[in-house]
Protein backbone atom coordinates (compact mmCIF):
# COMPACT_ATOMS: atom_id res chain seq x y z
CA UNK A 1 0.00 0.00 0.00
CA UNK A 2 1.39 3.31 -1.11
CA UNK A 3 0.40 6.98 -2.30
CA UNK A 4 2.84 9.21 -3.96
CA UNK A 5 4.99 10.73 -1.12
CA UNK A 6 4.50 7.56 1.52
CA UNK A 7 4.70 3.68 2.06
CA UNK A 8 2.78 2.65 4.67
CA UNK A 9 3.99 -0.85 4.19
CA UNK A 10 7.39 0.07 5.65
CA UNK A 11 5.55 1.90 8.53
CA UNK A 12 7.89 0.21 11.59
CA UNK A 13 5.17 1.00 14.37
CA UNK A 14 1.53 1.96 14.72
CA UNK A 15 2.29 5.39 15.59
CA UNK A 16 4.15 5.81 12.57
CA UNK A 17 0.95 4.19 10.64
CA UNK A 18 -0.94 6.97 12.56
CA UNK A 19 0.76 9.96 11.00
CA UNK A 20 1.26 8.76 7.33
CA UNK A 21 -2.32 7.77 6.99
CA UNK A 22 -3.19 11.43 7.67
CA UNK A 23 -0.09 11.99 5.17
CA UNK A 24 -1.82 10.16 2.72
CA UNK A 25 -5.24 11.66 3.24
CA UNK A 26 -3.51 15.05 2.95
CA UNK A 27 -1.93 13.96 0.09
CA UNK A 28 0.94 16.46 1.04
CA UNK A 29 4.88 15.66 1.17
CA UNK A 30 5.60 15.45 4.90
CA UNK A 31 9.44 15.97 4.68
CA UNK A 32 9.29 19.30 2.37
CA UNK A 33 9.73 22.21 4.73
CA UNK A 34 6.63 24.17 4.73
CA UNK A 35 4.50 20.87 5.97
CA UNK A 36 7.80 19.30 7.84
CA UNK A 37 6.48 20.75 11.42
CA UNK A 38 2.94 19.40 10.44
CA UNK A 39 3.87 15.83 10.60
CA UNK A 40 6.98 15.31 12.38
CA UNK A 41 7.11 16.07 16.20
CA UNK A 42 10.53 16.47 16.87
CA UNK A 43 12.48 19.25 16.95
CA UNK A 44 14.78 20.70 14.51
CA UNK A 45 18.31 20.41 15.84
CA UNK A 46 19.31 22.97 13.25
CA UNK A 47 18.95 24.21 9.49
CA UNK A 48 21.14 25.37 6.72
CA UNK A 49 20.68 26.25 3.37
CA UNK A 50 19.79 23.14 1.95
CA UNK A 51 18.96 20.60 5.06
CA UNK A 52 17.29 20.36 7.89
CA UNK A 53 18.70 18.21 10.88
CA UNK A 54 16.05 16.57 13.43
CA UNK A 55 16.01 13.24 15.21
CA UNK A 56 14.31 10.29 13.69
CA UNK A 57 10.62 9.97 14.68
CA UNK A 58 11.38 6.00 15.32
CA UNK A 59 14.66 5.98 16.51
CA UNK A 60 16.21 2.48 15.61
CA UNK A 61 16.40 0.46 18.99
CA UNK A 62 19.32 0.62 20.82
CA UNK A 63 20.51 3.07 18.72
CA UNK A 64 22.46 6.49 21.01
CA UNK A 65 21.84 8.84 18.07
CA UNK A 66 19.49 9.03 15.03
CA UNK A 67 19.15 11.43 12.94
CA UNK A 68 18.08 12.62 9.53
CA UNK A 69 19.21 15.07 7.34
CA UNK A 70 16.18 15.96 5.01
CA UNK A 71 16.82 17.90 1.68
CA UNK A 72 14.60 21.55 2.08
CA UNK A 73 13.71 21.51 -1.60
CA UNK A 74 11.79 18.17 -2.74
CA UNK A 75 13.68 15.29 -4.26
CA UNK A 76 13.67 11.82 -4.42
CA UNK A 77 17.07 10.91 -5.82
CA UNK A 78 20.89 11.77 -4.86
CA UNK A 79 21.50 13.18 -8.52
CA UNK A 80 19.16 15.93 -7.59
CA UNK A 81 20.71 17.42 -5.62
CA UNK A 82 22.70 20.13 -6.42
CA UNK A 83 26.85 20.49 -5.74
CA UNK A 84 26.38 22.94 -3.18
CA UNK A 85 23.58 20.94 -1.60
CA UNK A 86 26.30 18.17 -1.45
CA UNK A 87 29.11 20.05 0.05
CA UNK A 88 26.15 21.91 2.40
CA UNK A 89 25.84 18.33 3.18
CA UNK A 90 29.38 17.87 4.51
CA UNK A 91 29.00 20.40 6.66
CA UNK A 92 26.38 19.28 8.19
CA UNK A 93 27.96 16.17 9.21
CA UNK A 94 31.00 18.09 10.52
CA UNK A 95 28.41 19.87 12.55
CA UNK A 96 26.61 17.11 13.88
CA UNK A 97 30.32 14.79 14.97
CA UNK A 98 31.52 18.23 16.50
CA UNK A 99 27.95 18.15 18.66
CA UNK A 100 27.39 14.81 19.29
CA UNK A 101 29.95 12.16 20.32
CA UNK A 102 30.52 10.18 17.19
CA UNK A 103 32.95 7.84 17.30
CA UNK A 104 31.54 5.75 14.55
CA UNK A 105 28.41 5.34 13.03
CA UNK A 106 26.46 4.97 9.71
CA UNK A 107 25.21 7.57 7.11
CA UNK A 108 23.17 6.00 4.49
CA UNK A 109 20.14 7.43 2.36
CA UNK A 110 17.44 5.48 0.06
CA UNK A 111 16.29 6.45 -3.07
CA UNK A 112 13.30 6.24 -5.90
CA UNK A 113 10.63 4.03 -5.29
CA UNK A 114 10.39 2.90 -2.20
CA UNK A 115 8.85 -0.26 -3.14
CA UNK A 116 12.40 -1.07 -3.63
CA UNK A 117 14.15 0.54 -1.01
CA UNK A 118 11.97 -0.30 2.99
CA UNK A 119 11.92 3.55 2.77
CA UNK A 120 8.60 5.06 4.62
CA UNK A 121 9.06 8.73 2.87
CA UNK A 122 9.86 9.20 -0.22
CA UNK A 123 11.34 12.60 -0.23
CA UNK A 124 15.36 11.81 0.03
CA UNK A 125 16.45 11.86 3.52
CA UNK A 126 19.87 10.48 4.98
CA UNK A 127 19.99 8.40 7.69
CA UNK A 128 22.81 8.91 10.38
CA UNK A 129 23.00 6.67 13.05
CA UNK A 130 25.47 5.74 16.14
CA UNK A 131 25.17 2.91 18.40
CA UNK A 132 27.14 1.73 20.76
CA UNK A 133 30.43 0.22 20.18
CA UNK A 134 30.34 -3.68 19.43
CA UNK A 135 32.42 -4.22 23.20
CA UNK A 136 29.85 -3.22 25.15
CA UNK A 137 28.06 -6.35 23.92
CA UNK A 138 24.79 -5.20 22.28
CA UNK A 139 23.07 -6.86 19.50
CA UNK A 140 23.73 -5.17 15.93
CA UNK A 141 21.41 -2.46 14.64
CA UNK A 142 19.94 -3.98 11.25
CA UNK A 143 17.53 -2.22 9.32
CA UNK A 144 15.92 -2.90 5.87
CA UNK A 145 17.86 -1.09 3.02
CA UNK A 146 15.50 -3.35 0.25
CA UNK A 147 14.71 -6.37 -0.46
CA UNK A 148 16.34 -9.99 -1.06
CA UNK A 149 16.21 -11.03 -5.12
CA UNK A 150 13.98 -14.39 -4.42
CA UNK A 151 15.30 -15.35 -7.83
CA UNK A 152 18.85 -15.58 -5.84
CA UNK A 153 17.91 -17.65 -3.14
CA UNK A 154 19.76 -20.79 -2.50
CA UNK A 155 17.93 -24.16 -3.25
CA UNK A 156 19.26 -25.39 0.25
CA UNK A 157 17.81 -22.25 1.97
ZN1 LIG B 1 9.05 16.71 -0.36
Amino acid sequence: MSDEHVNLAHARTHQQAKVMERIIRDGRCPFCRENFLEYHTKEILFETDHWLVTPNFEPYKGSKLHLILVPREHCTSPEELTPVAWADLQDVVKRVRAGYETPGGSLWMRFGDTEYTGASVRHLHAQLIVGASRKEGGEMILTALGYKDPKQRPAQE
